[in-house]
């Protein structure tokens, strides 16, 4: 046993034997937070059963504890036990109405499976040539003047990184997902404030989620943008200033493939992206189709997006560049990735601690989206 697990067992054992019976779910002197994150941990290394009786000792000290009914819903689903899973799934909600990503569980698991429809071995059904001619209608569209006067209407706001997935630090101790959520929540006042757009946070507190279920949350709120908010890091302590990515199958350049790899390294986390085989496949082709249009698409706002950004923005532009964001891969619309200065130069570091400078950079990324 470690010696503060020793210390923490001692202490414990005295405070419980002074009120024996009104502590019942009290043991090793452990909070609901400590068993909350003892879950947290079990879930990143696959032990879902552990993670479950961890998170259950949570639940009997804390039973208001949205953040470990959210935990267990994972440690379940990733157990395939969908009944359980959607159970806590709904406490999760019922605790924090807000808690877009239980919805979006809940939601997702519990709709039907289209019966009949099985993946065809042909070349190319009429239903996929007619898929075709519409990438080829919508591409022209796209590149008309109408297409270009594309307007949001609801947009999945993603705070980067979260929970044992810090993202980058910088060299006073700044961690990435802390910068990235408040820049989030601003942003999402904001929109609210202004009322035309409306938005949804991926995440609302300090946890982790899953980049593929990241934009599962904008998929599955049909959102019409997915912004992705990140902070950049680089070995050169002097870089600096904001840029904004799109997803390509290529990178636009070097620097732009480093960004992609660090951002995509929490990957090794994640489950694999699993499809149910009951499952339709023709959705799948469908996609297909259409993520070149979205990426292609993608360019286009980012490019309109960064240009407003910079003007109001109280950092050095950057411009825009492209590379392979697993975060942005499955989205079925146009979704960008801001790098928002760099955390790994000391100064953009100071800045990014404050408040102020915070409010800042959420309205200039406000004023893009307008
Ligand atoms: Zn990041």
């Amino acid at each position: 046993m470690e010696r503060r697990a020793f210390l923490q067992l001692l202490i414990k054992g005295f405070v419980v034997s002074s009120f024996t019976g009104m502590y019942p779910a009290v043991s090793w002197g452990k909070t609901a937070f400590d068993y909350s994150i003892e879950g947290q941990n079990f879930i990143q290394k696959g032990a879902y059963e552990k993670a479950i009786e961890s998170l259950q000792k949570a639940i009997e000290i804390d039973p208001e504890s949205d953040w470990a009914y959210g935990l267990l819903g994972r440690s379940y689903r990733s157990l395939n036990k969908e009944a359980e899973a959607v159970e806590a799934f709904r406490k999760a909600l019922r605790l924090n109405p807000e808690d877009v990503y239980s919805r979006m569980m809940i939601e997702m698991m519990t709709q039907k499976p289209i019966p009949g429809l099985k993946k065809k071995e042909q070349p190319l059904s009429p239903l996929e040539i007619a898929a075709k001619d519409e990438e080829r209608r919508m591409l022209k569209f796209l590149q008309s003047d109408e297409g270009l006067t594309y307007q949001v209407k609801r947009v999945v706001i993603d705070a980067g990184h979260g929970g044992f997935d810090s993202g980058a630090v910088g060299y006073n101790g700044l961690q990435e997902k802390d910068v990235t959520l408040d820049l989030a929540r601003m942003l999402h006042q904001r929109l609210a404030y202004h009322g035309k757009i409306k938005s949804f946070l991926t995440r609302t507190a300090d946890y982790y989620i899953p980049l593929s279920d990241r934009t599962a949350v904008a998929n599955q709120y049909q959102a019409d943008l997915f912004v992705s908010i990140h902070v950049n890091a680089s070995k050169n302590r002097d870089a600096s200033g904001s840029e904004t990515y799109y997803c390509s199958e290529k990178a636009s350049n070097k620097e732009a493939a480093r960004v992609a790899s660090f951002e995509n390294a929490v990957l090794k986390y994640d489950k694999p992206f699993k499809r149910k085989s009951d499952y339709i496949d023709i959705e799948e082709i469908l996609f297909q189709f259409e993520q070149r249009l979205n990426w292609n698409e993608s360019g286009t706002y980012a490019a309109k997006f960064q240009k407003r950004f910079e003007q109001r923005l109280p950092l050095q532009g950057r411009g825009v560049n492209s590379a392979n964001f697993f975060v942005l891969r499955r989205a079925k619309m146009p979704s960008i990735l801001l790098e928002v200065g760099f955390i790994s130069n000391p100064s953009d570091e100071v800045k990014l601690r404050q408040k102020a400078f915070r409010e800042k950079v959420a309205d200039s990324i406000f004023w893009g989206l307008l």
